[in-house]
């Protein structure tokens, strides 16, 4: 049963959450709006969580306003350590235990959780994902007066942290099970470009072997990889992946695949049940990048004051903050037919991958090839026009 008259509830102030909500008070100054987070509901940028250390930046100072500051400047109500535990789409309702609330519209902007490594070992308490800003305020904390950190993981965060904490005056060694590092967005040129620089600064890599086990070793801990080696670290930090959170959606009935499905109007299978940002899987892709949820919160924000607006996605490459060796990638769509046209002079590759008939699909820039992206995105097709 559809209630009108309730207010429009929100779950996630990260910052698909906070941009819709933006958006919406342009356009519905007087919209009664409720946020619930599990988190303290500060206001920050995700991306700085990888360069903090470079920058020797506290949580507090990463922070760019509180729950409360929050709350006033947008004229909302801002529910901060609260979990939505179930939702109830029938009768417009979310749960926090036994509290229900209604909504007539509902927004799922709860993002993605840090996948945990499965090993053994009785040092699996000093491995850490650092997936929101009370995540880097407890690894500071652990770190802090310590040297070596072990970073499992080889991906853009992965690679991030490396070069942050390395930044940061830490001795670090990645571990990653992948032939070269960030596989899923580089060729191998342009990795092997950005693990020398990264090796250049002092990062050991061990790629091929997974950690297998971590045991507890004084104040620290080693780990077992899988090809024999020990790694001693006084922290580990685990940046193996993300994914959507799915499983109050799952029991709510609300359709899923990699991430919660959602048409282009952001709605998912439920009426007036939308999602965006980490969670979101619209028409079939799931992006864990800011671009997308800007886009996503200006479309959704018109669709839920009453003009329905698809989201449409340009072009939107991606920044790896390696700051030794710059990387901008564009990565062409999953399955597309091409082929790698590959440049290197050093830590500069300009990687442009192109169909048989030689249009750009995708590109990978590293170094100072990184300016040519304003050029290469010209060329581009728009990811979801
Ligand atoms: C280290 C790092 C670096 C990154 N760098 C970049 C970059 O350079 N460029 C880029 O484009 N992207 C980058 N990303 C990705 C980008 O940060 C994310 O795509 C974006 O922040 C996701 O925002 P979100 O609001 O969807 O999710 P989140 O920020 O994860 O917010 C989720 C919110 O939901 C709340 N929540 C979850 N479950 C519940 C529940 N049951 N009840 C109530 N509340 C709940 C959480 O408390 C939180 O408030 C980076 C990510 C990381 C981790």
């Amino acid at each position: 049963m559809s209630n009108s008259t309730a207010p429009f509830v929100v779950i996630g102030t990260g910052l698909a959450g906070y941009n819709l909500v933006k958006e919406l008070r342009k356009l519905a100054p007087e919209q009664e709006i409720i946020m619930i987070t599990a988190d303290d509901g500060r206001n920050y940028s995700k991306p700085m969580l990888s360069t903090g250390f470079g920058k020797n930046k506290s949580a507090d100072e990463l922070a760019m306003g509180s729950a409360a500051d929050m709350a006033a400047q947008l004229n909302i109500v801002i529910r901060t350590h609260t979990s939505v535990t179930k939702i109830d789409t029938a009768n417009h309702k979310v749960f926090v235990g036994e509290e229900p609330i209604s909504y007539s519209k509902l927004v799922l902007a709860w993002g993605a959780e840090a996948i945990r490594p499965r090993m053994e070992g009785d040092g699996a308490d000093r491995v850490f994902s650092i997936n929101d800003l009370e995540d880097y305020a407890s690894f500071r904390a652990v770190v802090d007066g310590k040297k070596r950190v072990l970073v499992m993981g080889a991906g853009l965060i992965g690679c991030e942290f490396a070069n942050d904490m390395v930044n940061g005056g830490f001795e670090v060694e990645v571990v990653a099970p992948c032939e070269h590092i960030l596989p899923t967005l580089l060729p191998t040129e342009a990795a092997h470009a950005v693990q020398e620089g990264l090796e250049g600064l002092g990062v050991k890599f061990h790629l091929g072997p997974l950690v297998t086990r971590i045991n507890r070793d004084g104040d620290g801990v080693v780990a077992q990889l899988s090809n024999g080696t020990n790694v001693a670290a006084d922290a580990v930090v685990s940046a193996i992946g993300l994914r959507p959170r799915l499983d109050l959606a799952v029991k709510a009935g609300i359709q899923v695949n990699h991430g919660i499905v959602a048409d282009r109007l952001l709605q998912t299978s439920e009426p007036d049940v939308y999602t965006l940002g980490d969670c979101a899987e619209v028409e079939g892709r799931v992006l864990l990048y800011v671009l997308p949820l800007m886009a996503s919160a200006r479309a959704l924000a018109k669709t839920l004051t009453g003009t329905p607006t698809e989201v449409s996605y340009g072009v939107m490459p991606v920044t790896v903050k390696t700051p030794v060796v710059p990387v901008v990638v564009s990565p062409a769509a999953p399955d597309s037919a091409g082929r790698w046209i590959i440049e290197r002079e050093g830590a500069d590759v300009q990687a442009e991958f192109r169909n048989e008939a030689g249009d750009l699909l995708g590109y990978a820039l590293t170094g100072a090839k990184v300016m040519n992206k304003v050029a290469l995105n010209k060329e581009l097709p728009a990811i979801m026009p």
